[in-house]
């Protein structure tokens, strides 16, 4: 029974799987919406803000809203059964987990139906980034960004921070005089006398995905819905790099049904970003690391707008099912690569993959070897290793091979339109497989065994099932042989190579290689000086591990602008303790919070 005085809705949805990693209470009261004022303070490093959550009560009673938060100073808060007349209602926050945050309870009445909360953030919240005018390409505005992926959003805003939560929502973002805001969301009518942003988001996100950077900006077209944001200095190549962004569009719908965020476009960030990319929706946050001037590492962006499809549209429900989003998306990343750049760009780029696959199976412990990874306890960051990306695309691979490329195509076309803007467990997507794939009438397709796969092996078990195919590539089998006449002292041409040739070559130097080796490297390529990062990062590597002095100082100079994660924790690791502390007590303050956290952990670890 429901009456004009209660909020209680009787026949909706609060079913939702169990997540280890927020104190909320969505299967009792859900948040639905999310209307936020914020105020961006550069001097103070922090984010004034006025949230109000539009909520649906259970018929269960429920007498608190329990919400995610870290850090928030909470000023007041109140309740409204109308949006109109709110009265103070009471609220606590419970005992700090340093994982988690703590959970923010406020009371509310049988008839609440809008939560109003005024809070501030703190200058350490760990999803704020706070450069300085020094830390940008055009020095001299600061910049803000957000990195709410996996549980930071709840440092910036309070919510049920959970990727089984979706929610819809508006924004107002009042920016400093001279600087543009941006969210990945709708750009709806400003007021730039008051250097004021609107932003509405009105198709249902999980909190991880809700972004906000603010900066000397500008944009430029690459086609009718992509296009690229950047510092002044920075548009024009980013636009130049990210030319093929429509292509790319066209191509992933082709294989996946209609884009359905109506834009897309790339935020090119400064290069303390400590991700390769984050896919926020409509607007993906993007290092400037791949920016190579030749467009060979534009499989970041084939990366992030594959999810769109896998992560944004069918979400993971939680951090332990992590596999979902990225194992899919890396799939998905190599097809669009095929379609725009052919086979054998593909086939590179799955061969090096799966290169770094075996690198993280020899350097994990078997539990973290499992795609639905136990998580309890720790930090979702820490489950962001390659395991869920490159064995979770293997997975796919192996079932596309057994099934041919036409079901399989389908099927996962089928799968996005099944789950659309819904957040499932492993446990639900492969019921799906089982049901519309697997279980294949041998009748109609009597060639296909589908016992070649088993399902439990991959994604509950450690390793690689013995039946795991590598990927092969042509272009490598090219490059090992000229390795090896390499290493016997001849000259090698290497004119046509790309970028993944390069790795491949690189990668499959001996570990250990003489100073006289090392020079010839240098000397006959110029590694040291290499414009692209993701040659130079295995480069200055294979410097640290050979005490290569001459490359030293590019080490300390990339270390001291780069804060991808990726690129500067194996040379942390890499480099010996005093040289590493020396580094990192300056570079430290240029980092992101994500990345200090890695980097610190390694630090402590060599004392
Ligand atoms: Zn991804």
């Amino acid at each position: 029974m429901t009456s004009c005085s209660t909020n209680v809705k009787s026949g909706a949805d609060f079913s939702i799987a169990h997540d280890i990693h927020s104190y909320a209470n969505p299967e009792l009261v859900r948040v639905r919406h999310l209307n936020l004022d914020l105020q961006v303070i550069f001097e103070q490093q922090t984010i004034q803000a006025t949230a109000i959550l539009t909520i649906d009560l259970s018929e269960r009673h429920p007498k608190q809203l329990v919400l995610d938060s870290r850090g928030l100073q909470i000023d007041e808060t109140e309740i409204s059964p109308d949006g109109l007349k709110y009265q103070e209602a009471r609220f606590s926050i419970g005992t700090v987990d340093k994982i988690l945050g703590a959970p923010l309870r406020i009371d509310i009445a049988p008839d609440t139906k809008f939560v109003k909360i005024r809070y501030s953030t703190d200058p350490t919240a760990t999803a704020l980034q706070w450069l300085y005018p020094e830390q940008t390409a055009g020095k001299q505005h600061p910049f803000l960004y957000t990195q709410s992926q996996a549980i930071h959003a709840r440092s910036w805003i309070p919510l049920q921070d959970s990727p089984g939560v979706r929610v819809t929502y508006e924004a107002l973002v009042h920016a400093p005089a001279g600087m543009r805001a941006l969210m990945g969301a709708a750009h709806a009518s400003a007021s730039p006398d008051q250097n004021a942003y609107r932003f509405v988001m009105d198709q249902p996100i999980p909190s991880y995905l809700i972004a906000l950077a603010v900066g000397d900006l500008v944009f430029r077209a690459t086609g009718p819905r992509t296009g690229v944001w950047a510092e002044p200095a920075v548009v024009q190549k980013a636009g130049a790099e990210f030319s093929d962004m429509e292509k790319m569009l066209e191509a992933a719908e082709k294989l996946y049904g209609p884009y359905r965020w109506f834009r897309y476009d790339v935020l090119v960030l400064p290069p303390s970003f400590p991700f390769g990319g984050m896919e926020n929706p409509r607007l993906t946050f993007a290092t400037p690391t791949v920016i190579a001037g030749d467009k060979s590492l534009v499989s970041l962006v084939a990366h992030e707008m594959a999810h769109s499809w896998s992560g944004n549209l069918v979400t993971n429900a939680t951090w332990s099912d992590f596999w979902l989003n990225e194992g899919y998306t890396v799939y998905i990343e190599r097809r669009i690569l095929e379609e725009l750049y052919g086979v054998r760009r593909a086939e590179m780029e799955a061969a090096l993959g799966y290169q770094d696959l075996q690198d993280e199976l020899k350097s994990h412990p078997p539990v973290d070897q499992i795609l639905h990874v136990n998580l309890a306890g720790r930090d979702p960051d820490d489950g962001a290793t390659q395991i869920p990306y490159e064995k979770g695309a293997l997975f796919l691979r192996q079932i596309e091979s057994v099934f041919g490329r036409e079901r399989f195509d389908a099927w996962l076309k089928a799968y996005f339109d099944h789950f659309a803007f819904q957040s499932i467990t492993t446990a639900q997507s492969l019921e799906y497989l089982r049901k519309n794939l697997l279980a294949v009438d041998s009748q109609t397709l009597p060639h296909v065994d589908a016992h070649r796969i088993d399902v439990n092996e991959w994604v509950y078990q450690p390793g690689l099932p013995v039946s795991a195919q590598a990927p092969v590539s042509e272009a490598f089998r090219s490059v090992d042989l000229k390795l090896a006449d390499w290493l016997k002292g001849e000259k090698i041409d290497t004119t046509e190579w790309s970028t993944q040739e390069w790795l491949h070559f690189l990668r499959g130097l001996p570990e250990k290689l003489d100073a006289t080796r090392m020079r010839r490297l240098d000397k006959s390529w110029r590694l040291t000086e290499s414009t692209n990062d993701e040659i130079l990062d295995q480069w200055l590597l294979m410097a640290i591990r050979n005490r290569y002095e001459p490359a030293y100082q590019r080490v300390e100079d990339f270390l001291m602008t780069v804060g991808r994660r990726k690129y500067v924790k194996p040379l942390y690791e890499a480099l010996d303790r005093n040289r590493a502390t020396a580094i990192y007590e300056k570079a430290r303050p240029l980092y992101h919070p994500i990345t200090q956290a890695t980097i610190d952990a390694i630090i402590a670890a060599k004392k």
